[in-house]
């Protein structure tokens, strides 16, 4: 579709804030997203630097039933931020200030566009960090993390974005600007419109500042890999930790197949067998770290290795952090097409894992699995001829019935990136109707004429 967005030249904005050149167009009809978006250019891409941008952008829009679609690093994988329908993208990246640090308070009150990494930058120095930073964090952003509630490897002890969110700001689809929240660490203030907005994917209002509860640097940090002969002694041993209570920082699982397309990519010698990466925090380590050995003792690993200095700990870990890239680069004949992210409750862990390699065999596709183990996640890649349309046909019909086992088993379709346009049909299936009609009453309440990122979550 196509708007008239020519209204964008007469708003209180200078020239270089909006762009309707097609070669700049056309870097917003994608993001990292793999399954088949109708993915279409934007009519104009707008760089908001303040609240009063975004919010006179959006009364404009509103008022002539133009789609806004937020966009920030574009790395969603479900074409979250890819504006389906055209009219505008909003690029959040120039808008990407620290606008206040309160170390004495743990907090940070940041604009959307700040970039993961400056974040930890900046809250390193006073011996804080954020620890629900997704693994994308050296280039994602902090809006983008919080319209998708990420989470990653630190998730299983501390939880996901949206446990770090204290307050938004955020200007409504008619330009209106609210702020949402508390800087008090509880409220029990009437709706918590904040979690309503975490997790809503740019469809129900713009986030533009953020203030951010932080955490205090673990006084010690042990990692290890153990690695194992058997996926299933390796899974198994991750359930049993969980429900032991160890107290894990991270506890992550990798299949043979993914060390071995990691190896390729780092260029390390890894066995190709199960490995769990785990991470162990604060005080009093060597305690909770007998525990854990002992559970991994018991399934029998072949090797366990443990680093308490960074240097060794970093090369510990280089073969989990790397995979994303690896997946992108491992067969130049095959793009990345899926990437699920189902969750799973953790007595359920075990029993995903096989049938992720059951319906490998049974498809004929190698499809490595990894994932954040810990809080029940499994991540698998499927890579697929981008021009084979039989093979693009059984790798949809495969990572389908992986989703279908895990509602089935209790979990969801998404434990992390969010339903964009990728997973609208696997929502239908995971929640009853009447949860779809209450979302949707939501959404139309704050948005009536639907201009907020149209076509994701629902079908
Ligand atoms: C290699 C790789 C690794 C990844 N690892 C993880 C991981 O470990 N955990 C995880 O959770 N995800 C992961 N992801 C997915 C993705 O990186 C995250 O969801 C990330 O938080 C998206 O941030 P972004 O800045 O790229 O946002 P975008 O992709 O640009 O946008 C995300 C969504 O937010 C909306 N949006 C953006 N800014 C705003 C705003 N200011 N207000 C309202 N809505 C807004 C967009 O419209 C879109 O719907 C990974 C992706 C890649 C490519």
């Amino acid at each position: 579709m196509s708007y008239d967005c020519t209204f964008i030249t007469d708003l209180p904005l200078s020239p270089d804030q909006y762009s309707f050149a097609t070669e700049e167009r056309a870097e917003f009809a994608t993001d990292y997203g793999t399954t088949p978006a109708d993915a279409s250019r934007p009519d104009v891409v707008v760089y908001p630097r303040s609240t009063e941008d975004v919010s006179a952008v959006l009364a404009a829009a509103n008022d002539r039933e133009v789609p806004v679609t937020p966009y920030a690093a574009g790395s969603s994988t479900e074409s979250n931020a890819v504006p389906v329908e055209g009219g505008i993208s909003l690029s959040m990246n120039r808008f990407d200030s620290i606008r206040d640090f309160r170390p004495d308070d743990m907090q940070i009150d940041v604009e959307p566009g700040v970039v993961g990494a400056d974040l930890e930058d900046r809250v390193s120095e006073e011996g804080l960090y954020f620890p629900a930073f997704p693994q994308s964090a050296q280039f994602s952003t902090v809006g983008g993390m919080i319209a998708n509630d990420a989470s990653g490897i630190r998730t299983v002890k501390y939880g996901e974005v949206r446990d770090w969110v204290l307050e938004l700001e955020v200007v409504r689809a008619d330009g209106v600007v609210i702020e949402v929240g508390s800087k008090a660490k509880k409220s029990s203030a009437g709706y918590n419109l904040t979690d309503l907005f975490v997790g809503s994917e740019g469809t129900l209002g713009v986030i533009t500042r953020a203030t951010l509860d932080l955490a205090v640097e673990p006084a010690e940090t042990l990692a290890g890999r153990a690695i194992f002969s058997d996926l299933a002694d390796a899974a198994d041993a991750i359930a049993e930790t969980i429900r032991a209570g160890i107290d894990v920082a991270t506890l992550e699982l990798m299949d043979p197949l993914t060390a071995e397309i990691s190896n390729s990519y780092t260029g390390s010698d890894l066995p190709a067998k199960p490995m769990v990466v785990f991470e162990l925090h604060g005080r009093g380590i060597d305690a909770e770290y007998g525990a854990l050995s002992e559970i991994l003792d018991r399934h029998e690993p072949e090797r366990i290795e443990t680093a308490f200095d960074e240097e060794r700990r970093d090369t510990l870990w280089q073969a989990r952090r790397e995979i994303g890239k690896a997946l992108l680069e491992y067969d130049p004949a095959r793009e990345l097409e899926v990437v699920g992210d189902v969750t799973v409750p953790i007595g359920a862990y075990a029993e995903m894992v096989r049938f992720v390699g059951e319906i490998s065999e049974s498809f004929d596709l190698p499809i490595p699995a990894f994932g954040h183990a810990g809080d029940g996640n499994l991540h698998y890649a499927i890579l697929a001829d981008p021009d084979d349309n039989a093979e693009l046909e059984r790798v949809h019909e495969a990572s389908g019935r992986i989703i279908e086992e895990t509602i089935a088993n209790g979990g969801t379709c998404t434990g992390e990136h969010g339903i964009g346009v990728g997973k609208r049909k696997y929502l239908r299936q995971e929640v009853d109707p009447g949860v779809i009609e209450t979302m949707q009453s939501i959404k139309s309440a704050l948005d009536p004429n639907g201009i907020l990122n149209p076509g994701k979550i629902f079908e």
